[in-house]
């Protein structure tokens, strides 16, 4: 089947249409989850099998993202194509895109996947970015550095989450090494902002331009990994508000059909800069799985299926705290797996583990959320039910 005889753009796909996703993580397990209890069926491609994904999906398949013609095949047996990994090569959007609709559309994936492209798109929009700029040599790290003063970071454009591919420069007497430690890559450098708090914005935006968000998650990081998330942000309302505004304006200028998490930075003067965006799902936004009407999984079927958006209404305060492979005994050179039943203990938690058989130290293997009375009291909880797991 090619293209031209799948549904045309602004047609719903109705349950039991196939959806594929690429990418086999986590945040795909999660959509195929909300999509399959909708009624769809669901493919997964990614070059590894019994993935986070591959377990709940009807189909996996294991091949290389730069195998198009897998890819072409792929995409000729499902009804559209959407992603949970913004580093897909730009040609396996486009060979997708010939045999199936892909959304968001390959020219988000192409701008979001390189911070500076990203950014440079983000700062001739006049959007708020963090201060930066290109580094290809030496002398235009020296020439960033007396710019911004030190601290400063240094980070590659492509491949970069958790904080990966980013060196934080002290001293200018660093430079040197940073510069041979990042060997042939695209990097940039980024003013280093001292924040007072960091929030994302999770967005969604139908076929139709309809917009809707959860407001703004307030998160906190540790080792660059985001460690708990909470919403709502305990933050004044005209913040929550241009946040949600800026959010609103750049899934517009990036036509998305699907979801965009947009992460900021609040200053101590009070301003917003955006750090980066996520065109999928993310991982600040796992907490309205169970604390929304809607969450940000089955937002992004209805979504790239072109059916109406769902209310995101936040039923309870929750909050997140992610389960990194740290936790697991077997990393620390012990037996053993964490104590679940000690967690479950926690009647208003929720326990959601990713079926990643290795757990290695920093490696995301599932998340805990709870609700409660108020966002503060939600984040005491979900931290009790992790340390119980120890
Ligand atoms: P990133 O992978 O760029 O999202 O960075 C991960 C985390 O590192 C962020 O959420 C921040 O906590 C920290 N970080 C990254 N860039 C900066 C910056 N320019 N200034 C201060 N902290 C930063």
């Amino acid at each position: 089947m090619t293209r031209s005889d799948k549904t045309t753009n602004s047609q719903p796909i109705l349950p039991g249409s196939v959806i594929g996703v690429l990418g086999s993580g986590q945040l795909g397990r999660m959509f195929a989850i909300a999509a399959r209890r909708m009624g769809y069926r669901v493919h997964t491609f990614s070059p590894e099998t019994d993935t986070p994904t591959g377990q709940v999906a009807d189909v996996e398949i294991k091949a290389h993202y730069d195998d198009l013609i897998a890819v072409r095949g792929f995409a000729s047996d499902v009804d559209v194509v959407t992603f949970e990994f913004e580093n897909i090569p730009a040609e396996t959007a486009q060979a997708a895109a010939e045999r199936a609709l892909v959304r968001p559309g390959g020219a988000v994936l192409h701008t979001t996947q390189n911070r500076r492209r990203e950014k440079t798109f983000l700062r001739d929009n006049g959007f708020p970015v963090t201060p930066f700029r290109a580094v290809n040599s030496l002398e235009d790290l020296k020439a960033g550095l007396n710019e911004f003063g030190c601290p400063s970071v240094l980070k590659t454009a492509g491949f970069g989450y958790d904080g990966k591919g980013q060196t934080k420069i002290t001293s200018h007497d660093q430079a040197e090494a940073a510069m041979t430690a990042a060997g042939k890559q695209e990097m940039i450098l980024e003013a280093w902002v001292d924040f007072m708090c960091e929030l994302s914005v999770v967005g969604a935006r139908g076929i139709d331009g309809a917009f809707t968000h959860w407001g703004a998650i307030q998160n906190d990081h540790r080792n660059h990994i985001l460690d708990v998330s909470v919403a709502p942000a305990n933050l004044p309302l005209e913040i929550t508000r241009d946040a949600v505004e800026i959010a609103r304006a750049v899934l517009e200028q990036l036509d998305v059909v699907g979801v965009l998490c947009v992460e900021f930075f609040l200053t101590r003067d009070g301003r917003l800069l955006i750090n980066e965006l996520a065109p999928r799902p993310h991982n600040s936004g796992h907490l309205t799985f169970d604390a929304c009407v809607t969450s940000q999984f089955e937002q992004q079927l209805r979504a790239v299926c072109a059916l109406p958006l769902g209310s995101t209404e936040l039923l309870r305060p929750a909050a997140m705290a992610n389960l990194l492979g740290d936790l697991w005994p077997c990393v620390r050179g012990e037996s053993g797996e964490p104590n679940w039943a000690a967690a479950c203990a926690f009647p208003n938690v929720k326990l959601h583990l990713y079926g990643k058989l290795t757990p290695k130290p920093g490696r995301k293997m599932g998340h805990l959320t709870a609700m409660a009375e108020s966002a503060e009291k939600a984040a005491e909880i979900v931290r009790k039910a992790r340390e119980a797991l120890i």
